[in-house]
Parts: C-alpha cells; structure tokens; sequence
C-alpha cells in the first residue's frame, strides 16, 4: 500500500536569524540518516516572485537552481545537507501565490465569487505545497515556513498549515516550533520569550508537536522542563539546539538529542536502512589538522552571509583535504585606494574571486588576478570572476589596454560583451542565462583533468560572456578556453601556471559535504601545496 506524504512544518518565534533553515535541513538530514526520501519546500513571505531581483547584500546569497530557479539561499542549506536537487517550484513566496490567483479570477475560474484569503490564497498555497511534495515522491516533506510568527506577511501561509493539520491524518504532519531560549547577565536560561512565541502560535490555532531551542550553551533539564510545562510538549520534544562549532554538527547534536525518534514515533514510521555517512563527514571534520587561508575578493566583502555557498564548497574541499580552510574577506575597493596594499596578498595560500554584478570593486579585483597570475597564487575565478580574468590577460599580456566588460565602461575593446540574445533584455526578473548548462571540454586541458570527463553540467547566472572575436587573439598568448558551449566560453586557465582556473558557472552550487565540487577541491589542494 502506498503511505501517504508526511509534512513536517517548521515555523520561528522570538526573532529572525535563528537558523531556523539549518533546523529544517538538519531535521531532514536525521531522517534521511535513517533511510527516508526527504524534500523540502521554503516559504518565503515577501511579495517578490523569487529571489533573483534581491540584493545579496540584503537577503543573502542567491541560491541557483538546476532549473535556472533564483531562490532563497535555505534551499542550497537543503540541497547541501540532504544531497538533493530542487526545482524553482521549492521555493513559495507571496509573489507567486498572488500572481496565480489573480490570472485566475481575470480567466474567470472563480466564477463570480468574491476572491478572498480564506479561501482562495490559502487553498492555492495548500495546493502547490501538495503538488510538489508529491511530485518529488518523497517519503517525507520538511516545510519551513519563513518570517517570525506574529508578522503579518507570514499569516496566510500560517493559516494553511493549521487547515492542513485538520485534513491530514494525525499521524501525517507534526509541527516544530524553533525559538530562542537567550541567558541574562547571571547566565540564567530564560524561558519567557519561548512561552511567548508559542502562545502567538497557539493563537492562530497551531500546537507545536516539538520545540527545537536555539541557545548559546546546551538547555538544561530544568530549562525544558518548563518549557514543556508552559508550552504543553513532552519534555522528551524539548530539543537543545546549542551552538555548534560548525552548522553540520546540527544533525548530530538534533540525533543525540532523540528528535528523530521522536519525529518517527509521532509520524508513525520504523526506521529503514541506517546510514552512517554523516557521521563518517563529522569524523573527518574533527580530525582536521592542518589550515590554509584563502583571500575572497568581492565587494562589501564583510558580508560572508552574500557567498554561503563558496563558503561552503571551501570547506567541502578542504574536509576531503583534512584541512580547515580560513577564508578572509577582503573588499576589492581597499586595492582601488591603496593599490600597494595588494602585496598583503602574499600571506595567502589562494585567491578567490567570486561572482557579482556592477562596475563597484572590479579594478581592484582586477588588481588580486593579476597579482595571482604573476606571482604564481592558485586562483579560483568564478562567473565575474572568470570575466575579470580575461580583461585582466587582454590588457596586460595581450595589449588591449582598455580592454573591458560592456557591462562596466564604455570601451573599444569590449572583451566582454552581450551577445545578440541578451541585448533587448528589459525585463529584469529570470532574463540571465540560469541554470544547468553543459560545457565540453578540451582533452589534456585541466579542466577535464578536473571533472575527469569531456563534459560537464553546472549551474550558471550570468548575461554577459566572453566576446568570441578576441579568442584567437587571447588564446595566441596563453590563456587557454577549455571548456565550451558552442560559441560559449565556460572555462578559462593558463595552462603552466601552478593553478588558474576560471569558469562562467558558479560550481558552488553543486558542491555538497562528503562531495566537494571539483574545481574548489583542486583548487584547495593547490593552495595546500
Ligand atoms: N555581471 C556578470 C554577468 O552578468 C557576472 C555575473 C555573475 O558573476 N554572477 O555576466
């Protein structure tokens, strides 16, 4: 007989930034440790469609999927901690809910009624988390939905989750509540914020079956005890979501602390076939020993929140190395003021330069490639990165001295421009090249040394490309396009170099713990070296 779909629904109290999406993958993570199918859907309650037209430097990085969907970056936290690929239709927002009902009451498919909340936005919400929790064909959804509890952009999709419990067999959907248990300048653990957030939650009809408390140190027994006397929860569902040294001992710490045994009693579920690979990861990672520093040039570079996902791929490959590898932020504009200041670069083992948009930083992130290409410093270009590459080379070995990117100077030698396809392009929302493409690759060249293969498929966003009429020219001189979709240029090296590889794709975003992607791992063995 087939079972029907199990929801776990995440919801936040007390404030926002509690990791309430590392919650949600870790609670995904458990489960998928004890041999369940799992997916996960992001609620996002702002009205933008999706993230693509959102200021990384406001909301966080934004995430890429395979299908070119621009999403909040919790669902690269699901992607990364469940080993899963999602599709645009993961990520819900006000926007899209809206959108739909109202090109629905203009086609008339409400037939007259009066189109409203409660129906009508509340059973379009239900009915796309449905349609794609079973279109994953997973055993279990996680649904995370975003905001605080208590805002009033959060409450329509509230409403749904509290419809849904009442339709769903009991045993179907269990809630968890994520709060903050904050300590006062005793060190005291204090509760009331908890008991707080969950009578808001208890007011718009919603029990939580589990509280995961996030505090600085472990919850004491005392603690949870309370909380479950004031929040009517068994103590045994008081999780301790302490700080950890790094996010991917949370499902360690959630399993030690008996959630998915509990998720499973509640859900009605026997464990199946028991996986230790996270465990293995978390051996690896503890028995690190060595460190290298890596300098990430970008603008505004302080905000790490903006790159999650090269954070992340670093780290991947340095596990797999049996290295930490400390990243430094550094703002490209500091070497446009200060051009000696360029020669701190030195004390770094690599240089990164990361994607973006817009002409602020690019001279100074020109300045770190050249020092990389000089001096011999691996370097790891991705998207812009790659773009700032190819007009560094074009100026400074090829000649073209006012060589340039459309997209940042007016310029004779636009080395970097739009191709025909991109140049009408009002439209601001999904108009880039997103998404999976694929590249082939030039035999002997590092690239497929790397993806030891011909071919490779990775996740792009960008609009401009190299412009194919400086090729030859580039090429005569030493940099090398291995890797090409058509007239495409994906990859850009110099081969003798100890390590230059740059790529149009951001293969960040398929990088997943215990499976670094491989331009970041060779990337950080060249660093080692
Ligand atoms: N701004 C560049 C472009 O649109 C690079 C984009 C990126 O780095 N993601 O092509």
């Amino acid at each position: 007989m087939k079972r029907g779909m199990k929801y776990i629904i995440v919801t936040g109290g007390v404030m926002s930034g509690l990791g309430k999406g590392i919650t949600a993958a870790s609670i995904g993570r458990i489960l998928k440790n004890k041999g369940f199918n799992i997916t996960a859907i992001k609620i996002d309650p702002y009205i933008n469609i999706d993230a693509g037209t959102m200021s990384p430097y406001q909301h966080g990085e934004v995430f890429v999927l395979k299908d070119g969907g621009e999403v909040d970056l919790d669902l690269g936290n699901y992607e990364r901690f469940l080993d899963i690929e999602l599709t645009r239709e993961h990520n819900i927002t006000t926007g899209q809910v809206y959108q739909t009902v109202i090109e629905k009451e203009r086609r008339g498919d409400y037939l007259g009624k009066t189109v409203q909340i409660i129906p009508h936005i509340t059973n379009e919400i239900k009915e796309r988390i449905r349609k794609v929790a079973k279109k994953s064909g997973a055993d279990i959804c996680i649904i995370e939905v975003g905001g605080t509890v208590g805002d009033i952009e959060s409450m329509p999709f509230l409403e749904s989750v509290r419809q849904m419990h009442s339709e769903e067999k009991e045993e179907d959907i269990v809630f968890v509540h994520v709060t903050l248990v904050p300590l006062d300048t005793q060190g005291e653990q204090k509760t009331k914020p908890t008991q707080h957030s969950v009578k808001e939650l208890r007011s718009l009809g919603l029990q939580p079956d589990a509280i995961v408390v996030r505090c600085k140190e472990p919850v004491l027994a005392d603690t949870k005890s309370k909380i479950a006397l004031f929040c009517d929860v068994p103590a045994a569902a008081v999780i301790s979501a302490h700080d950890a040294k790094d996010i991917y001992y949370v499902p360690t710490l959630m399993e030690q602390e008996g959630l998915s045994d509990y998720l499973m009693e509640k859900l009605k579920l026997t464990p199946r076939e028991i996986s230790h690979e996270w465990d293995v990861l978390i051996e690896k990672m503890a028995s690190i020993d060595k460190e290298i520093r890596i300098a990430v040039v970008g603008k505004y570079a302080h905000l790490g929140d903006s790159y999650i996902s090269i954070n992340e791929a670093l780290k991947h490959a340095g596990v797999e190395c049996g290295c930490r590898v400390k990243t430094d932020w550094i703002d490209a504009e500091e070497f446009e003021r200060k051009p000696a200041s360029i020669e701190m670069l030195k004390k770094y083992n690599g240089i990164l330069v990361p994607g973006g948009f817009g002409v602020r930083g690019t001279e100074g992130k020109i300045l770190a490639i050249k020092f990389a290409r000089e001096h011999n410093v691996p370097y790891l270009g991705l998207c812009l990165g790659m773009q700032l590459a190819v007009i560094e080379f074009a100026r400074d070995v090829v000649g073209l001295k006012d060589a340039n990117s459309s997209e940042l100077a007016k310029t004779e030698h636009p080395v970097i421009d739009l191709l025909p396809e991109q140049e009408n392009v009002k439209n601001m929302g999904g108009t880039m090249r997103l998404g999976n493409c694929e590249a082939i690759l030039k035999e002997g060249s590092l690239a497929s040394k790397l993806y030891g293969s011909t071919t490779l498929i990775e996740r792009h966003r960008h609009r401009y490309e190299v412009n194919p009429n400086y090729i030859p020219q580039i090429e005569a001189k030493g940099m090398k396009f291995t890797g090409r979709n058509d007239h495409r240029m994906e990859i850009a090296e110099i081969p003798g170099h100890k390590f230059f590889f740059s790529s149009q794709f951001h293969p960040e975003f398929k990088s997943r713990p215990g499976k670094p992607s491989p331009p970041f791992l060779a990337f950080v063995k060249a660093a080692l070296q």
